[in-house]
């Protein structure tokens, strides 16, 4: 049985990038929770780290992960930048990652760029970062940045639901491919 822990960054008390209206732990949770039901319909056992608006520290979302003893754990976050203009999708590893967590990485990544470049928005690249949850989940590691709330044609498509159900279902089906869930 495949365990994944899907990871909807900030939460609570922490909004992470705001833009206007936009929060960015508004926006991960929506994209967590259609990413775990889609992930969950290919017979996946799915543990989200939020079910809604609130803190989870850092330490608590690796524990969830380790603790479940997870096969791969997938954290959703939304770019800002102080640039207008910037705007893609990109993805982290940790830089002392192993190849089955690159190789995990390059299935998700791929797969949600060619969704995203549908809609002009540009692939920034498969990146490595010593963030705190990709150094210490046991498990292969994945940190999604999709897309700044900060640029507005990003940000349209952020706000944009049929536009969000399909990024999530691109990430769970290549999930479920890149674990032989799916074809
Ligand atoms: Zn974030």
């Amino acid at each position: 049985m495949l365990r994944v822990v899907i990871d909807p960054g900030h939460g609570g008390n922490d909004p992470g990038a705001v833009c206007g209206d936009l929060r960015e732990a508004d926006l991960t949770l929506a994209l967590a929770l259609e990413t775990a039901r889609a992930l969950g319909g290919y017979g996946a056992v799915v543990y989200l780290t939020r079910e809604d608006d609130r803190d989870v520290p850092l330490a608590a979302r690796v524990a969830l992960a380790n603790e479940r003893a997870a096969d791969l754990y997938l954290s959703i976050h939304c770019n800002a930048a102080q640039n207008p203009h910037a705007r893609g999708f990109e993805s982290y590893v940790h830089p002392a990652a192993r190849p089955c967590t690159h190789a995990f990485r390059s299935a998700v990544h791929a797969a949600a760029a060619s969704y995203l470049a549908q809609y002009g928005v540009p692939d920034r690249g498969r990146l490595r970062a010593d963030f705190y949850v990709l150094r210490r989940t046991a498990c292969p590691a994945v940190l999604l940045e999709c897309l700044f709330i900060t640029n507005a044609a990003d940000a349209a498509l952020l706000r944009d639901p049929c536009v969000r159900a399909g990024l999530a279902y691109t990430l769970a089906r290549a999930v479920a491919r890149a674990t032989g869930l799916a074809d």
